[in-house]
């Protein structure tokens, strides 16, 4: 049972496997690099996110530190100063994102003056005015790195923009960043919830831990090409001058950092760019608080949606490939592909949606490359088998015309010797015979004739087959061609009380082979005969139009279904009736008939109706060049169909 169901089933079976283990063996590499950069694509090209207007960067730039004669690190009274005239300006919150250790060595005295008090002093009153003020503390092989006594009473947290080094892309470009660590917030997270825009316990979506670091990251969205001004960017010098007027600062989160050229620390990679001294960390602090405030994060489908989607796509290639043209197979390849992609970016745009590309991506192609070598060699076998068929059908052919010419030629001497001792005997006879014998003499003539007719219709169609058909070109009036016809049919015609009337206008002679015309009018007048009905008439007509002779032949016999009509021209074809039954014939006159004519550059039309009864008209030309030879059927000609049909298909597998 398993085994017929199997067997049924064999082809989807092979393909559900080819595809499931060419899934499994992909999902045991994880092919990182390039879903990085894949995941870049989607980041830096398409709709951007908007900055929130209500982060401010203030950059301790290059600017400040000249203006004010300075060399960089800015000392600590700078900063007090700084914090001091903040208050005028009434953010909603203070991230300060400097690095006060280093300001700590640049001057540790001032660490144990008023500055350092003046400085405590200010921030606590931002506070009281409602506006928490965390510093962002860096983070060394050691671990956190607080900020300096007394500083480090204010609140603080970890503030790191996190490389992709070896972990995901290894191409140190920042695309998540820690949210916790050993279960405290980290810097951004902590400056969200204490501007309260987000709740104190709220989750931040597509979160996840890493265990081996005691720590949660996320993917965060961008917000606009990162080496361009997203963000407003407000000079520390300007603030510190107290240039900007009060309130300026009013409702907006203001992250302070430093953003020198000549620091190359300051800057960071980003899916936009890897150019050094490009993308500000500032930024990159910006946008992740963005993320963490306005909902904005990257939410990953989990393994087993990757899994399934490497699956289908890689399923579906191996069908179409190995089910369609190579061409319509490579469409499809292609198609998927640009499809896959487009979906997958579309996802990510509107709602953050990371679907993995890597996986179904490269299972689209090795599923493309795989199938191609399986459809070659299935190709090729099927071209070989073609071959092979030729091959034999053109012997077949040969001898099928051998042995027809053979038996007929051997045939038609005894035939001719039977009826022509059976005429003698009849008339010697005659008046010595009872009429049962006298019967069965004239039996005996009429079916000799019949086998006659069918031996000549035989040697016809092998001189035709074998291309051998020689045409004696004469000028005749053809309208004397079919009286002669008639008058031959004449007693068959009485036998069955059929009127033959004829009406023939009178013709130019025209160029025929009055051997091949005659026996085409005369199959024409024996068939209308042969399928009418007692007491029919039958009409026979000539006509010359335009640079034609028409004759027409009209029963009002049996006639034929469009159907039976099909295929009257085939070779040893005979419509499948009960009248065509009672009547012997070869299923040869109509396929010589066309031959004939068409040798003659003319046309066979039938017009027929079932149980009315059939017209054929033969069409010649009046001009006649020279001989036609039909392509359908003949044997050479059957040879060259295949051929024919062989070069098609290698044409379609290429
Ligand atoms: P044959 O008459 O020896 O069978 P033909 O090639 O002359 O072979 O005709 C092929 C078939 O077409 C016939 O067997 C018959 O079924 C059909 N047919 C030919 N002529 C007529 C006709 N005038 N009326 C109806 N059927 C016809």
């Amino acid at each position: 049972m398993v085994k017929s169901l199997f067997q049924k089933h064999e082809k989807i079976l092979t393909l559900l496997a080819v595809a499931a283990g060419l899934t499994g063996l992909l999902l045991n590499f994880d092919f990182s690099m390039l879903e990085a950069k894949l995941y870049d694509l989607r980041v830096a090209h398409g709709s951007q996110l908007k900055a929130d207007p209500n982060i401010v960067l203030v950059t301790l730039d290059d600017l400040t530190t000249q203006n004010l004669g300075e060399l960089a690190p800015l000392t600590l009274d700078f900063h007090a100063r700084f914090l001091e005239e903040l208050e005028r300006l009434t953010p909603k919150g203070v991230g300060y994102l400097v690095d006060l250790n280093q300001v700590n060595q640049a001057n540790p005295e001032l660490f144990n003056s008023e500055w350092s008090q003046r400085f405590l002093r200010a921030a606590h009153r931002l506070e009281a005015q409602g506006a928490p003020v965390i510093l962002g503390n860096s983070f060394d092989i050691r671990g956190e790195v607080l900020p300096p006594y007394p500083l480090s009473s204010l609140p603080n947290s970890v503030a790191i923009i996190h490389k992709d080094g070896n972990v995901f892309g290894e191409d140190k470009i920042t695309r998540r960043s820690l949210l916790e660590l050993n279960g405290k917030p980290v810097f951004h997270l902590s400056l969200a919830r204490a501007l309260g825009w987000i709740g104190k316990r709220e989750e931040i979506a597509g979160s996840f831990s890493v265990p081996e670091i005691d720590g949660k990251y996320f993917f965060f969205r961008y917000h606009g090409n990162t080496a361009k001004k997203s963000y407003l960017r407000v000079s520390f010098r300007d603030v510190l001058k107290g240039t900007l007027p009060a309130g300026f600062f009013q409702n907006k989160a203001v992250l302070v950092g430093s953003l020198s050229k000549e620091n190359s620390t300051d800057f960071a990679f980003t899916p936009y760019s890897n150019v050094s001294f490009t993308n500000p960390k500032l930024v990159l602090h910006a946008n992740i608080l963005d993320s963490i405030a306005n909902d904005q994060s990257v939410y990953r489908l989990p393994e087993w949606v990757n899994g399934s989607m490497t699956f289908a796509v890689s399923l579906f290639v191996l069908y179409w490939v190995l089910n369609t043209t190579p061409l319509y197979g490579l469409f499809a390849t292609v198609s998927l592909t640009v499809l896959y992609i487009g979906v997958c970016h579309l996802l990510y745009q509107i709602d953050g949606i990371w679907v993995r590309e890597a996986h179904p991506i490269l299972g689209i192609f090795l599923g493309y490359y795989l199938a191609v070598p399986f459809r070659l060699i299935r190709e090729y076998r099927k071209r070989w088998a073609y071959q092979r068929k030729n091959e034999l059908l053109t012997q077949v052919e040969e001898l099928k015309t051998n042995f027809l010419n053979l038996v007929t030629h051997d045939l038609k001497t005894p035939v001719a010797r039977i009826q022509g001792l059976a005429e003698v005997l009849l008339r010697k006879a005659d008046l010595r015979l009872i009429d049962r014998d006298k019967e069965t003499l004239h039996h005996i003539i009429s079916s000799t004739d019949e086998l006659n007719r069918f031996i000549s219709s035989i040697l016809e169609l092998s001189k035709v087959e074998s291309n051998n058909l020689h045409i004696r070109i004469e000028s005749k009036d053809i309208n004397q061609l079919i009286e002669r016809s008639v008058d031959s049919f004449k007693a068959s015609a009485k036998a069955k009380q059929i009127k033959i009337q004829m009406q023939l206008e009178p013709l130019f002679p025209i160029k025929i082979d009055t051997t091949l015309i005659s026996k085409v009018i005369n199959n024409l007048i024996d068939n209308a005969i042969k399928y009418s009905p007692k007491g029919s008439n039958i009409g026979v007509e000539t006509r010359e139009i335009d640079s034609w002779i028409v004759i027409s032949i009209t029963d009002e016999g049996i006639g034929m279904t469009s159907a039976e009509q099909e295929n009257l021209f085939t070779r040893f074809y005979r419509a499948k009736n009960d009248a065509t039954a009672e009547t012997s014939g070869t299923g040869l006159g109509l396929y010589l008939t066309r031959y004939f004519v068409e040798a003659h550059q003319g046309r066979v039309e039938v017009v027929s109706e079932k149980g009315k009864g059939s017209t054929f008209k033969i069409i010649l030309p009046l001009e006649f060049t020279g001989v036609q030879v039909r392509r359908s059927e003949t044997a050479p000609g059957l040879v060259r169909r295949i051929q024919a049909m062989i070069k098609k298909e290698e044409k379609a597998h290429v």
